[in-house]
């Protein structure tokens, strides 16, 4: 069985020297394709050199994420362009992820607004760059689900192009997605006690539309919980995903697979 981590960070393990390993574990699990998410500048550069040297298992994208959207944001978003305009080295296969993130805000209300506004205009100026190359969109939504929503809808963006990755939403967010044609994308939450609500929504999707991530190092899946996240235990939560949808493992790996083939235009 085979399986692409369609969200996941190498940052933090190419900087503690761990990659080597953490893609052998990967890839021992059937985790054959990983695709390396761009936040800042700090790693860009670096993930296009690991698709570059890689390029039959990781593929990577550049985007600003909302966390890292300071004053002067302006000139790291005019960046991205050229990483989609070069001959010699791997090209991204996307543009994310970017967004609006609720939970890491000053605790002064002026303050708060002002960094959410910036957020919103850094969001919709990668929007705009993105529609104009016509380029797969993951999102990162934190408590900002529906201004998230309408800065899409404003955009005219193709909503086929877009992935909401780390779904943690209820059945409404859902419908939301499904009646537009928006992509959801589901992380190792999926495997914790608490996310019923989470399990709804996957339920309410089907296995049609549907994408598996890590987002290494963060959000790690039961019963690796405590531990850093890593590719390899992409499994756990393909497995949670199967049995909510109550199909065979295998017939997942499948689903997900064309899924992954569509949305990212392999
Ligand atoms: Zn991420």
């Amino acid at each position: 069985m085979r399986f692409t981590d369609t969200h996941t960070h190498l940052l933090s393990f190419l900087k503690n020297s761990t990659l080597t390993a953490v893609l052998l574990r990967a890839k021992d699990l059937g985790v054959h394709r990983l695709i390396t998410i761009g936040t800042s500048q700090e790693d860009w550069g670096l993930y296009q050199q690991l698709a570059t040297e890689a390029s039959s298992t990781i593929q990577y994208t550049v985007g600003l994420h909302p966390c890292y959207v300071e004053e002067g944001w302006e000139a790291s978003v005019e960046r991205l362009e050229g990483f989609f305009k070069q001959n010699n080295q791997a090209k991204p296969f996307g543009l994310g992820e970017i967004g609006l993130d609720g939970f890491h805000l000053p605790e002064q209300a002026d303050l708060a607004a002002q960094v959410l506004a910036r957020q919103g205009e850094a969001f919709e100026a990668q929007l705009a760059l993105a529609k104009r190359l016509d380029v797969p969109v993951v999102v990162h939504s934190r408590g900002q689900f529906d201004a998230c929503l309408a800065a899409i809808d404003k955009s005219g963006i193709n909503p086929a192009r877009i992935v909401f990755h780390c779904f943690v939403e209820g059945v409404s967010a859902m419908q939301a997605l499904i009646d537009r044609g928006i992509w959801a994308s589901f992380t190792g939450v999926i495997t914790y006690k608490n996310a019923d609500n989470v399990r709804e929504a996957l339920s309410l999707l089907g296995p049609d539309r549907l994408m598996i991530e890590t987002d290494a190092p963060y959000l790690t899946p039961t019963p690796h919980r405590g531990k850093p996240n890593e590719p390899a235990y992409l499994v756990h939560t393909a497995q949670a995903c199967a049995q909510v949808l109550k199909i065979p493992l295998s017939v997942f790996s499948e689903k997900t697979e064309k899924a992954v083939a569509t949305f990212w235009g392999l």
